[in-house]
Protein backbone atom coordinates (compact mmCIF):
# COMPACT_ATOMS: atom_id res chain seq x y z
CA UNK A 1 0.00 0.00 0.00
CA UNK A 2 1.32 3.33 -1.05
CA UNK A 3 1.65 6.11 1.85
CA UNK A 4 -1.62 8.18 2.16
CA UNK A 5 -0.91 11.76 1.16
CA UNK A 6 -0.50 13.58 4.52
CA UNK A 7 -3.95 15.02 5.63
CA UNK A 8 -5.41 18.45 5.86
CA UNK A 9 -5.53 20.62 8.94
CA UNK A 10 -8.64 22.32 7.88
CA UNK A 11 -11.63 20.68 9.82
CA UNK A 12 -14.03 20.37 6.60
CA UNK A 13 -11.14 18.35 4.71
CA UNK A 14 -10.41 16.37 7.54
CA UNK A 15 -13.84 15.12 7.72
CA UNK A 16 -14.70 14.75 4.32
CA UNK A 17 -11.17 12.43 3.86
CA UNK A 18 -12.39 10.10 6.73
CA UNK A 19 -16.15 10.40 4.81
CA UNK A 20 -14.33 9.35 1.48
CA UNK A 21 -12.19 6.82 3.49
CA UNK A 22 -15.13 4.78 5.34
CA UNK A 23 -17.28 5.42 1.69
CA UNK A 24 -14.46 2.95 -0.20
CA UNK A 25 -13.90 0.99 3.11
CA UNK A 26 -17.70 0.12 3.53
CA UNK A 27 -18.70 0.06 -0.27
CA UNK A 28 -19.95 -3.50 -0.37
CA UNK A 29 -21.59 -3.22 2.72
CA UNK A 30 -25.85 -2.47 3.18
CA UNK A 31 -27.42 -1.84 6.28
CA UNK A 32 -29.43 -4.66 7.79
CA UNK A 33 -32.90 -3.34 7.47
CA UNK A 34 -35.31 -4.21 4.82
CA UNK A 35 -34.26 -1.54 2.95
CA UNK A 36 -30.98 -2.24 2.66
CA UNK A 37 -29.79 1.71 3.04
CA UNK A 38 -26.29 1.99 1.55
CA UNK A 39 -23.65 1.08 5.19
CA UNK A 40 -22.40 4.69 4.52
CA UNK A 41 -25.71 6.22 5.48
CA UNK A 42 -25.52 5.05 9.06
CA UNK A 43 -21.90 6.56 9.39
CA UNK A 44 -22.75 9.86 7.99
CA UNK A 45 -26.12 9.77 10.26
CA UNK A 46 -23.68 9.45 13.57
CA UNK A 47 -21.03 11.95 12.55
CA UNK A 48 -23.90 14.59 11.70
CA UNK A 49 -25.62 13.60 15.56
CA UNK A 50 -22.73 14.29 16.92
CA UNK A 51 -21.71 17.54 14.74
CA UNK A 52 -25.17 18.85 16.20
CA UNK A 53 -24.20 17.59 20.09
CA UNK A 54 -22.30 20.62 20.72
CA UNK A 55 -21.75 24.31 19.71
CA UNK A 56 -17.84 23.62 19.08
CA UNK A 57 -17.14 21.75 16.60
CA UNK A 58 -14.86 18.24 17.82
CA UNK A 59 -13.39 17.53 14.49
CA UNK A 60 -11.79 14.14 15.36
CA UNK A 61 -14.63 12.95 17.31
CA UNK A 62 -17.03 13.60 13.87
CA UNK A 63 -14.16 11.67 11.68
CA UNK A 64 -14.13 8.46 14.54
CA UNK A 65 -17.76 9.08 14.11
CA UNK A 66 -17.30 8.13 10.14
CA UNK A 67 -14.79 5.97 10.56
CA UNK A 68 -16.05 4.00 14.25
CA UNK A 69 -17.22 0.71 12.06
CA UNK A 70 -14.13 0.61 10.10
CA UNK A 71 -11.95 -1.40 12.48
CA UNK A 72 -14.97 -3.69 13.00
CA UNK A 73 -16.47 -4.19 10.15
CA UNK A 74 -13.59 -4.05 7.43
CA UNK A 75 -9.78 -4.87 7.20
CA UNK A 76 -8.76 -1.45 8.66
CA UNK A 77 -6.61 -1.86 11.14
CA UNK A 78 -6.32 0.58 14.28
CA UNK A 79 -2.27 1.42 13.18
CA UNK A 80 -3.95 2.45 9.85
CA UNK A 81 -6.18 4.44 11.63
CA UNK A 82 -3.41 5.98 13.39
CA UNK A 83 -1.25 6.59 10.27
CA UNK A 84 -4.09 8.15 8.43
CA UNK A 85 -6.13 10.59 10.77
CA UNK A 86 -4.01 10.73 13.97
CA UNK A 87 -3.46 8.72 17.58
CA UNK A 88 -6.79 10.84 18.81
CA UNK A 89 -9.13 9.31 15.96
CA UNK A 90 -7.60 6.12 16.21
CA UNK A 91 -7.96 5.52 20.08
CA UNK A 92 -11.75 6.64 19.84
CA UNK A 93 -13.09 4.61 17.20
CA UNK A 94 -10.63 1.95 19.67
CA UNK A 95 -12.80 2.69 22.32
CA UNK A 96 -16.18 1.66 20.67
CA UNK A 97 -14.56 -1.55 18.68
CA UNK A 98 -15.93 -4.48 20.27
CA UNK A 99 -13.18 -7.40 20.74
CA UNK A 100 -13.55 -9.39 17.52
CA UNK A 101 -12.34 -12.34 19.45
CA UNK A 102 -15.91 -12.48 21.57
CA UNK A 103 -18.87 -14.22 20.20
CA UNK A 104 -21.73 -12.11 19.42
CA UNK A 105 -23.83 -12.36 23.32
CA UNK A 106 -20.63 -11.98 24.96
CA UNK A 107 -19.60 -8.52 23.02
CA UNK A 108 -23.11 -7.60 24.06
CA UNK A 109 -22.88 -8.05 27.56
CA UNK A 110 -19.60 -6.48 27.49
CA UNK A 111 -20.86 -3.47 25.76
CA UNK A 112 -23.34 -2.94 28.57
CA UNK A 113 -20.39 -3.54 31.53
CA UNK A 114 -17.76 -1.16 29.46
CA UNK A 115 -20.14 2.01 29.17
CA UNK A 116 -19.02 3.22 32.73
CA UNK A 117 -15.36 3.10 31.61
CA UNK A 118 -15.46 5.22 28.21
CA UNK A 119 -13.46 8.46 28.20
CA UNK A 120 -17.43 11.30 27.63
CA UNK A 121 -16.27 11.59 24.31
CA UNK A 122 -16.30 7.74 23.59
CA UNK A 123 -19.25 7.61 25.02
CA UNK A 124 -21.07 10.80 22.85
CA UNK A 125 -20.17 8.56 20.03
CA UNK A 126 -21.75 5.28 21.28
CA UNK A 127 -24.69 7.67 22.25
CA UNK A 128 -24.68 8.40 18.45
CA UNK A 129 -24.43 5.13 17.17
CA UNK A 130 -27.41 3.17 19.42
CA UNK A 131 -29.53 6.47 18.16
CA UNK A 132 -29.18 6.07 14.47
CA UNK A 133 -29.26 1.85 14.87
CA UNK A 134 -32.56 2.77 16.89
CA UNK A 135 -33.82 5.06 14.10
CA UNK A 136 -33.03 2.09 11.72
CA UNK A 137 -35.15 -0.14 13.10
CA UNK A 138 -37.86 1.99 13.31
CA UNK A 139 -37.54 2.73 9.46
CA UNK A 140 -36.46 -0.19 7.98
CA UNK A 141 -36.41 -3.48 9.99
CA UNK A 142 -34.43 -6.08 9.29
CA UNK A 143 -36.37 -8.63 7.67
CA UNK A 144 -35.34 -11.96 9.36
CA UNK A 145 -35.79 -10.01 13.17
CA UNK A 146 -39.14 -10.68 14.99
CA UNK A 147 -40.97 -7.96 17.01
CA UNK A 148 -39.61 -9.44 19.90
CA UNK A 149 -36.15 -9.55 19.11
CA UNK A 150 -36.19 -5.63 17.69
CA UNK A 151 -37.92 -5.08 21.01
CA UNK A 152 -34.80 -6.70 22.43
CA UNK A 153 -32.35 -4.53 20.94
CA UNK A 154 -34.10 -1.26 21.61
CA UNK A 155 -33.97 -2.75 25.85
CA UNK A 156 -30.18 -3.52 25.45
CA UNK A 157 -29.28 0.16 23.77
CA UNK A 158 -31.15 1.36 26.45
CA UNK A 159 -28.86 -0.35 28.92
CA UNK A 160 -25.81 0.48 27.52
CA UNK A 161 -27.02 3.93 27.45
CA UNK A 162 -27.83 3.78 30.75
CA UNK A 163 -24.19 2.75 31.96
CA UNK A 164 -22.68 6.10 30.37
CA UNK A 165 -21.83 7.68 33.07
CA UNK A 166 -21.06 11.77 30.83
CA UNK A 167 -23.92 11.35 28.39
CA UNK A 168 -24.37 14.26 26.10
CA UNK A 169 -27.26 15.87 26.74
CA UNK A 170 -29.03 16.86 23.40
CA UNK A 171 -27.83 12.96 22.05
CA UNK A 172 -29.96 11.93 25.63
CA UNK A 173 -32.66 13.76 24.88
CA UNK A 174 -33.03 12.33 21.63
CA UNK A 175 -32.14 8.92 22.29
CA UNK A 176 -34.88 9.50 25.20
CA UNK A 177 -37.59 10.15 22.26
CA UNK A 178 -36.51 7.47 19.82
CA UNK A 179 -36.63 5.04 22.61
CA UNK A 180 -40.10 6.39 23.61
CA UNK A 181 -41.11 4.80 19.89
CA UNK A 182 -41.13 1.78 21.45
CA UNK A 183 -44.88 1.84 22.83
CA UNK A 184 -46.16 3.55 19.66
CA UNK A 185 -44.38 2.15 16.67
CA UNK A 186 -46.48 -0.18 14.22
CA UNK A 187 -42.70 -1.76 13.56
CA UNK A 188 -42.22 -2.58 17.14
ZN1 LIG B 1 -22.26 1.88 14.02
Amino acid sequence: MSNPTPISSEPAQRILAAAQFAAEKHAQQKRKGAAQEPYINHLIEVANLIAGSSDTLDTELVMAGLLHDTVEDTSVTQEELAQRFGNDVASLVAEVTDDPSLPKEARKVLQVKDAVKKSPRAQTLKLADKISNLRAILASPPVAWSLERRRQYFHWAKQVVDGLTAPNPRLKAEFDMVYASLNNSANL
